[in-house]
This record gives structure tokens, sequence and C-alpha cells, in this order.
């Protein structure tokens, strides 16, 4: 990991405005944005939604795995609320990929180990063109990639600027 003096929380990253909620729902829980049959960020209300079908998906894989689901979310909020970018496509899929491992490597006092990081890349590699948006997620290889992209610039120092506009 590379320098961490600053805050690295990552809420401070984008504006501590912008945080967004975060709910764990049973699968198909509907509200803000319609049925919650997979996990998703609602514009209308800021909120990211969890359903129980992706947490027992993302179990299967571990919990790191599962970080990597609520990072993935966080990305589209702050794509959305932020920056703009966000469109359903896979450039702005494969940027939230990578936003993921950028934040998971900068949350505090939390070391991910090899296993963790191998979790949240499987689910990533696996979910490719199969899940959330179907087709506009990338293919498995670039998904992969993107996670990876992302963790590197987290210790590379360039921060969200390794992840943007890929
Ligand atoms: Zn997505």
């Amino acid at each position: 990991m590379g320098d961490h003096s600053f805050d690295p929380n990552i809420q401070h990253i984008h504006g501590y405005e912008d945080t967004p909620n975060l709910e764990w729902v049973p699968t198909g829980y509907y509200e803000g944005c319609g049925a919650v049959d997979g996990s998703q960020y609602c514009e209308i209300n800021h909120t990211i939604y969890i359903p129980e079908n992706d947490i027992d998906l993302a179990y299967w894989y571990g919990d790191g795995a599962l970080a990597y689901i609520v990072a993935h979310e966080y990305a589209h909020a702050m794509q959305t609320s932020r920056y703009g970018t966000f469109s359903e496509d896979r450039l702005t899929e494969l940027e939230a990929d990578c936003l993921a491992g950028l934040y998971l490597a900068y949350i505090p006092n939390v070391a991910f180990d090899d296993d963790d990081v191998e979790e949240m890349t499987a689910l990533a590699y696996d979910a490719g063109d199969n899940q959330w948006f179907q087709d506009h997620h990338g293919t498995p290889e670039e998904r992969l990639a993107a996670v990876v992209r992302g963790m590197r610039a987290a210790s590379d120092g360039l921060g969200i600027e390794g992840c943007l506009y890929l």
C-alpha cells in the first residue's frame, strides 16, 4: 500500500455531503427506484440498496466480495452525483469497478489479504456480462482488470484520476 498520510476516508475523497444512504433489504423490496432485484444505486433518494440475494451471492465468494459490491454501487452514486459520468454502458461499469477497487484499498485500518482480493476479483470476473444491468458491465477479463487497476491507483498515489475517464 502507498502513502496514506492524507485522510483516507472514502467520504473525504468525494466530499462528505455526497455520502449516499446504504440499505440492506429483502430481495424484491420496493422503494425509490422500484423493485430491488439486484444491487443498485437509486438517484431519487440517493440510496444504495443491497438485496439479500446479492448478499447471499457475495458470501458464496467471501466477505471481501460483499465489500466489493457495496463499493461498486458507491461508485455509481459518485458517478451520478459528483461527476455526471453515469450512464448504463460498459465504460461506466468498468469505471465503477475501478473506483470500487480504489475505495476498498483506501478503507482505513482494514488490510485486505490475498484471499479478500481474490474474492473481490473473482466476483467481478464472474459478474462480467451477466449481472445487474445485463450486457453493460463488460467482459470478465475487463472487469477483473478494472478492479485491479483501481487497487493499483490507490497504491500508486494516482487516486481517482487513475479511474475516471478510462
Ligand atoms: Zn454497476
